[in-house]
């Protein structure tokens, strides 16, 4: 950081730390703008007091409400339009204004009286203090505003060297004490604002890790309820959902069905075309299954060749219908495996879950001799316990 101007030696930070600060800043401008007109009032009076109602005066006068409503005018775009504080030409044109119509004035005092030492070491620690974001601007500003009011004082109104070396002494003391206080400020802030950044970049690594988390934890548990080979669920997954359905079907009275499908003679297929052939198999069958059935069936792979499903709100009847729909496609697939086209078979064994006195388990034993029924029954057809 700058111990001239406190501002960040990356450009790109000083940057940030100007853009997050506009509105404050814009705050600031506003209120020196506001107090700068104001203090136009009073110090007309005070000319008033000096010089009597003269053509001095006068003159005093509407210098002092030209200060005033660029002071005003100025306080006015600020609150209306904040972004105005960055618009550094408009800001420091104003500005110029301010300083050139206070000298004016307080130049036609020069020999009269030391208000205009005390009226240009306020517009001067103003200048510093309440502009921060032109530091260097307001340092230039002041120091020749100050330089030419001493020069001129001393040479056009031939006032004495004390008075000089006084005028000299009050703005540059005026305007360190008015540096030093904004870079003091100025530093304060910026530290502020350092610590602040660095909270919001821990806090976004902090929520980079928690996304990551969840995003590891949906995998995990994707991977825990999913069968590696077909995607749909395992065994252990299948068992959950279907508790769930038992405990959903007794509230809400319904009839459910489960079907068992054990693909005939797959054996044969994995002799016959490969292993991985009959993987490929295993992946159309549930690729046919997850289409054919419902959105509320519960699909799963039991284990091998063996696939169930569980159908809440089907009766027997409609279970079957489901079963043989689901048969005569699967008979009708033409599988393309590197060897050639493989057709597959299914036997199906269908049966009623009565869900308020029996478990799973239960229905699994009976689907699976109805199943078993199938296969001595020549296969590729279906048949209810
Ligand atoms: P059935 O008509 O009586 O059911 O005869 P099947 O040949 O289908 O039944 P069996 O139980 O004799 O054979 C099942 C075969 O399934 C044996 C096993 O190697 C194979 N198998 C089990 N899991 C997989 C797998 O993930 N991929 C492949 N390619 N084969 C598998
Ligand atoms: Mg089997
Ligand atoms: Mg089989």
């Amino acid at each position: 950081m700058s111990s001239f101007t406190a501002e960040f030696d990356d450009v790109l930070v000083e940057r940030r730390y100007w853009s997050a600060s506009e509105p404050e800043l814009a705050h600031w401008a506003a209120f020196a703008a506001t107090f700068y007109g104001a203090l136009s009032i009073p110090l007309a009076l005070a000319d008033l007091a000096l010089a009597g109602a003269g053509v001095r005066f006068f003159c005093a006068l509407a210098v002092r409400a030209l200060v005033a409503c660029v002071g005003f005018g100025l306080a006015r775009l600020l609150r209306q339009e904040p972004s105005t504080v960055a618009r550094h030409g408009l800001i420091s044109g104003a500005c110029g204004l301010l300083v050139v119509g206070f000298g004016l004035v307080a130049l036609s005092q020069v020999t009269t009286s030391r208000l205009p030492h005390v009226e240009m070491a306020t517009l001067l620690i103003g200048l510093i203090i309440l502009m921060p974001n032109r530091i260097p601007f307001s340092l230039a500003v002041c120091g020749s505003g100050a330089a030419v009011w001493v020069a001129v004082s001393a040479v056009v109104a031939g006032a004495p060297i004390s008075e000089m070396v006084t005028a000299a002494c009050v703005f540059a003391g005026t305007i360190a004490v008015g540096w030093a206080a904004a870079v003091l400020i100025g530093t304060t802030r910026r530290q502020a604002f350092s610590r602040g950044v660095a909270a919001e970049m821990a806090n976004e690594r902090l929520r980079a890790e928690l996304a990551r988390r969840e995003r590891t934890e949906v995998d995990l548990i994707e991977k825990a309820n999913t069968d590696p080979l077909t995607k749909i669920a395992n065994r252990r997954h299948f068992e959950e959902q279907a508790r769930d359905e038992f405990i959903r079907c007794q509230r809400t009275h319904q009839p459910m069905s489960l079907m068992l499908i054990d693909v005939d003679h797959f054996k044969w297929i994995n002799d016959t075309h490969g292993h991985a052939a009959g993987d490929e198999v295993l992946r159309v069958l549930s690729d046919t299954l997850a289409e054919q059935v419902r959105r509320i069936d519960v699909v799963g792979r039991l284990g091998g060749e063996e696939f169930a499903v569980l159908m809440p709100g089907a009766d027997p009847r409609r279970a079957r219908e489901a079963a043989e729909r689901l048969r005569a496609r699967v008979a009708a697939l033409r599988i393309e495996v590197p060897a050639g086209r493989v057709r597959l078979t299914i036997s199906v064994g269908v049966t009623e879950c009565n869900v308020w006195t029996e478990q799973l388990s239960d229905a699994l034993g009976r689907a699976d001799e109805a199943m078993y029924e199938a296969k001595s029954n020549g296969r590729d057809c279906v048949m209810t316990a």
